[in-house]
């Protein structure tokens, strides 16, 4: 098919992500991907500054996670969950509960990441409700979070940047504490209001979700580890229980395995998803400490009450084990600490340009803030004629690159950043 033949069939067939249903900007066709780098059905490359938003961390049609997909279509593509098992969920489930914070013993695979978010949610209702505690059953959330789509989900985004004004009427009400300010140091403000709040409603409170380290989709924003240790310490004076969302952050992207590492922080029930399926298939889990299934498991239920149809798909968690053979040799902790210094060198003077309100970097995550919305099918193009791909949004030019962009191909992308940032 020709470019113009895939657009035609796009446009009269196809509906984007937060797109309009007519006239929404034109995409554009790739016919393949290697490397860091997109084809375009014209023939032009595009370095990839998005890692298909956070999730080709090893770059695409990667030999080894091409051939644990080959290898295992050619057994069986997939199998029912519920009363059968099979070697890779198995052999899955047991490396990521080695590497996970300790305390955290077993996993619920699911299919993306806001599913990930309600299975946590309703395993964090379950907990409470099987202890004779239903009126437990509300999140505290933090502002500007994100942590996916879905209702339970959209509940815990930020109320209002996310979706909430919209469905605001169809949505749980949940609390929402003040965000930690970004930056190194920990703040005491954001701390004594999550402190006053849990004080204040603690016997309605299920659980505190947020995301460790960086706030993802609700503003890119990085804040001290200590907040993170300081909130642990509170989940456990109120007795609460802490959801960590570490599916953008999750297999090193932040500069450690897991961000809740920084911190040294072991939450109760943790979420991944994103770069589990290494950019090749959509996995996702929950995982949950033992007192959260003991109780769920002495509840009226009996059960937990979740229970997807391409659950543990076998695929997904062969490739998800190829990229753990290829995380295990530990080069990501260098390609990664690499690309830190390099966000550094090239990002930090943007914060002199007019436009510019802030940059932050943490591990392979390089953000400009602008101090107004970006056009983003406007900047698209400019960053496509200058041979990469980055796609801003609201007021954010951020990237998150696979981690093996090279230096040169990583400078091709800040200098295209910085270009567009200059000039707003
Ligand atoms: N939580 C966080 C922190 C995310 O960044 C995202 C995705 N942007 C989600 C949840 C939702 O994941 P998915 O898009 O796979 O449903």
């Amino acid at each position: 098919m020709t470019a113009d033949e895939v657009l035609a069939l796009d446009e009269k067939y196809l509906c984007h992500p937060y797109s309009a249903f007519y006239n929404a900007a034109k995409p554009w066709p790739v016919a393949s991907a290697h490397g860091v780098r997109l084809v375009l059905s014209d023939g032009k490359e595009l370095i990839d500054g998005m890692a298909s938003w956070w999730a080709a961390i090893h770059g695409y049609n990667h030999p080894r996670l091409n051939q644990a997909l080959t290898a295992q279509a050619e057994k069986m593509a997939h199998v029912m969950f519920g009363g059968l098992s099979h070697e890779p969920a198995a052999r899955l489930g047991q490396r990521l509960i080695d590497l996970l914070p300790d305390g955290l013993e077993r996993l619920f695979f699911c299919d993306s990441g806001s599913v990930a978010v309600e299975v946590a949610i309703k395993a964090a209702i379950q907990f409470w409700q099987a202890q004779g505690r239903p009126e437990r059953h509300r999140m505290l959330a933090i502002r500007h979070a994100y942590h996916g789509d879905t209702f339970a989900a959209m509940s815990v985004c930020d109320p209002d940047t996310g979706m909430h004004q919209l469905f605001h009427p169809f949505l749980p009400q949940q609390f929402f504490a003040p965000a930690p300010a970004c930056g190194d140091h920990n703040d005491e403000q954001a701390i004594k209001a999550m402190d006053d709040l849990l004080k204040r409603e603690q016997h309605r409170i299920a659980a505190v979700i947020l995301e460790p380290i960086v706030q993802g989709a609700g503003g890119m924003r990085v804040y001290a580890a200590e907040y993170l240790s300081r909130v642990r310490a509170l989940c456990d004076h109120y007795g609460t229980l802490l959801i960590a969302d570490e599916i953008a952050t999750g297999f090193g992207r932040t500069g450690t395995f897991f961000a809740c590492e920084q911190a040294g922080v072991h939450p109760d029930i943790l979420c991944l998803g994103k770069a589990l399926g290494a950019g090749y298939l959509s996995l996702a889990a929950a995982a949950f400490s033992r007192p959260v299934m003991e109780a769920i498991d002495h509840g009226e239920a009996g059960v937990f009450l979740h229970g997807p149809t391409y659950m543990a798909n076998p695929l997904a968690c062969a490739v998800a084990l190829g990229n753990l053979d290829i995380l295990a040799d530990g080069s990501w902790r260098q390609q990664v600490a690499a690309i830190e210094r390099r966000l550094h060198d090239g990002l930090s003077d943007c914060e002199q340009f007019d436009t510019v309100r802030a940059v932050r970097v943490k591990g392979a995550i390089g953000v400009i803030e602008m101090k107004h919305p970006v056009d983003v099918p406007a900047a698209c193009r400019r960053f496509v004629e200058r041979g990469v791909w980055v796609r801003p949004f609201a007021n954010l030019i951020y990237i998150m690159p696979p981690y093996i962009i090279g230096g040169e191909d990583l400078d091709q992308v800040l200098a295209a950043m910085r270009e567009v940032a200059e000039t707003g």
